[in-house]
């Protein structure tokens, strides 16, 4: 079996593609792939922004190419995939963690707000996962993780419009696993509460504050523990586990406390 030949601790020769990893997340995400051993394929935006990243794996002894890229454009995800299998001869793992929040009610979103984050979120893991599908073709130990959010299982003030597209994720996600769970390849998404990263910065002392308020774990994780998690849904010991969504959230989907 595949999956026994593989080294099961490690990702030595598999290659990742993380979109957005000049970000928080993203940035973590990264590093602890290369600290396995991964091929790192980096997207994000401006490719100028990756090359501290770029640096940053090699210093950890792994190989990393850093691409320009936009996935809310089709052409720039079907370029993102045709790097990495040019680079490194096949994609194992797709992590699709690019994403904007723009915090507002929905009575007062904006058409541009709403078109951004609906075409960076949705429309943008869309794109990435029909080009890495077709890339994984034969794939027996495919692996795509996709970022959700608390926001996308659970309905939260000010994030309709976000909240709907990280919906469309979840939605994605399962069906995806449905359709290709036959190949061998597992698809998860990781639903985070808040993180610190940049994201968040816009949160105010109150909205910190009932955050808290609403979770067992009183605090904001740190981005290391969203890439713990990703990391064990793209490994080898997580092959028998597809269309689930992991709430990363410090108990927020868990319940309440009174
Ligand atoms: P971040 O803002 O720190 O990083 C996001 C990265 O995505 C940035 O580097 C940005 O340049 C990149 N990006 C944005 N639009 C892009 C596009 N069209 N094409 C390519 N790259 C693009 O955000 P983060 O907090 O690290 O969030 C990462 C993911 O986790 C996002 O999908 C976010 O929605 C999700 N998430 C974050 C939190 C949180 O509290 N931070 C909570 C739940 C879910």
């Amino acid at each position: 079996m595949a999956q026994a030949m593989r080294d099961t601790a490690g990702f030595a020769a598999r290659t990742v593609i993380v979109t957005g990893a000049a970000g928080g997340i993203g940035s973590a995400t990264a590093l602890r792939f290369a600290g396995a051993g991964a091929r790192l394929v980096l997207a994000d935006l401006a490719v100028d922004a990756l090359e501290p990243m770029v640096a940053a794996v090699e210093e950890r002894g792994a190989k990393a190419v850093a691409v320009g890229a936009d996935v809310s454009r089709p052409a720039d995800c079907e370029r993102l995939v045709d790097a990495a299998v040019t680079a490194f001869g096949s994609l194992d793992v797709l992590v699709n963690n690019a994403g904007v929040a723009v915090l507002t009610e929905l009575a007062t979103t904006t058409d541009a707000d709403w078109q951004r984050m609906v075409e960076t979120n949705l429309s943008g893991c869309f794109h990435m996962m029909r080009a890495a599908l077709r890339a994984m073709a034969d794939h027996r130990d495919g692996r795509i993780v996709n970022l959700a959010s608390s926001a996308g299982v659970r309905g939260i003030s000010l994030r309709g419009a976000y909240g709907a597209t990280k919906g469309g994720v979840v939605q994605l996600t399962r069906a995806a696993a449905v359709e290709v769970g036959h190949r061998g390849i597992t698809v998860n998404a990781v639903a985070p509460g808040p993180v610190e990263t940049p994201l968040v910065r816009s949160h105010s002392p109150q909205t910190r504050a009932a955050w808290h308020r609403l979770m067992v774990i009183k605090r904001y994780a740190d981005q290391s523990e969203i890439a713990a998690a990703i990391t064990f849904l793209a490994s080898a010991e997580a092959g028998f586990i597809t269309g689930q969504v992991l709430n990363v959230d410090g108990g927020f989907t868990a319940g309440a406390e009174l």
